[in-house]
């Protein structure tokens, strides 16, 4: 039987970090789904979930037809069940996400025991990579090339362009 993952967050937008991290599931699963979490009433993300899509897709075209990328909404553990995935992959990097990501996989271990949560650590090239820190840094002008993946290196820079003056 072949070993599906799903890689869920909001990948707002997608790091290298998060490529990183895909790439190791690679290594061990033979099915990735990248999700999307997208919530019409919550969501106050730069990029639209569509955006992210297309940037993911963008980024993870090397890996073939064993990566795919998907939005979804409500419960992670649900949509598990409907694309038959039996993992859930996170990944961790400093000590503070280990209390929320631990929060929530004992939760979601609670609402459906038969999808197992696993960690992954990134190398530690991408130990302080964040979308939310990315983000303000190309906000501010900052250079965060080598952080991202080049569309949506081009993505950020478009969307934080200074408007000219006419
Ligand atoms: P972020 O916290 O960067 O906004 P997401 O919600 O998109 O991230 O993250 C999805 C998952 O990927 C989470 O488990 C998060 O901890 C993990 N992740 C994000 N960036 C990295 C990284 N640089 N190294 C390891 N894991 C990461």
């Amino acid at each position: 039987m072949k070993r599906k993952a799903v890689y869920a967050g909001s990948f707002d937008p997608i790091t290298k970090g998060h490529l990183d991290i895909i790439t190791r599931a690679l290594g061990v699963f033979d099915e990735i789904i990248v999700a999307v979490a997208h919530n019409q009433a919550k969501d106050t993300g730069l990029f639209t979930a569509a955006e992210r899509v297309a940037m993911i897709r963008q980024a993870v075209t090397d890996a073939g037809a064993r990566v795919s990328v998907d939005v979804f909404s409500g419960l992670l553990v649900e949509y598990c069940d409907r694309v038959q995935a039996t993992a859930i992959i996170r990944g961790l990097r400093a000590v503070s996400d280990f209390e929320y990501e631990f929060q929530m996989a004992m939760m979601n271990r609670h609402l459906n025991a038969r999808v197992e949560t696993y960690f992954m650590t990134a190398s530690e090239a991408y130990f302080y990579t964040a979308s939310r820190l990315v983000k303000e840094v190309a906000s501010l002008g900052g250079d965060v090339s080598a952080l991202v993946p080049p569309g949506v290196h081009r993505a950020l820079v478009e969307r934080f362009a200074k408007p000219t003056r006419s």
